[in-house]
Order: structure tokens, then sequence, then C-alpha cells
């Protein structure tokens, strides 16, 4: 866990990428909220760039093909924070480390064995 780009809150970030599209017709204006961001932080800049690039980013002929890949593309980069919350998972996104299991080394640690026993 890291700090969050956007607010500076110390929780569970995923690095996301939101764009933004405004077609001006002969002219677009693009902008991109990039970063290391906490799930609120992220909902918020998906939102505020997807609703803006789904009304006003289509009025252009470069925008108009930009606009379903900015849309999409803000989707897969939000589908990143859904499973961020307030439990620490750092590397819920990275796939699963594979940790070699041994039988003979059971989780169930004998505490004994680790305890001084006073000596009599
Ligand atoms: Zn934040």
């Amino acid at each position: 866990m890291s700090n969050c780009d956007a607010c500076g809150t110390h929780a569970p970030l995923a690095n996301v990428t939101f764009r933004q599209n405004t077609g001006m017709l002969v002219m677009r204006q693009s902008r991109t909220y990039e970063g290391d961001m906490c799930k609120s932080c992220a909902r918020s800049y998906f939102w505020k760039a997807t609703v803006h690039t789904m009304f006003l980013g289509w009025w252009g002929t470069i925008s108009f093909i930009l606009t379903p890949i900015f849309l999409i593309s803000n989707i897969a980069n939000f589908v990143k924070t859904v499973g961020l919350d307030g439990k620490a998972q750092p590397n819920a996104l990275e796939p699963p480390r594979m940790v070699p299991v041994s039988p003979s080394a059971p989780m169930s640690s004998n505490e004994s064995t680790y305890t001084q026993k006073p000596m009599n």
C-alpha cells in the first residue's frame, strides 16, 4: 500500500488511466487522468472523464472513432478498482504468486518449539 496520487490517502491503490475526449467538429481536446488511485478517487475520475466523453466526445471525425475506444478503456481501468476496498489487497491485480506449499510443514506452527520452558 502507498498513497493515492489524487488525495494522498494511504489505501489500496490501482494504477488507472481515464481518458476524456471533447469533440469539437474540426478540433478535439483530450485529457488524461492517470496515476495510482484509491477506489474513491478512481471512481470520481472515471465518472468525470467517462460522462464527459459520453456526451461531448463524439462530435468530430477522429473523435467519433476515439470516443468508443476511450469509453472501453475507461471501463477496463475502472474494473481494476472493483476489488479495492478497505481490506488490504495490494496484489489483487497481479497474478497470484505460486508459493510452494510443503506438506511436511503445516501452517499451524507448534508454538512450544519456540517457547523456552522455564528451568526447574
Ligand atoms: Zn484517493
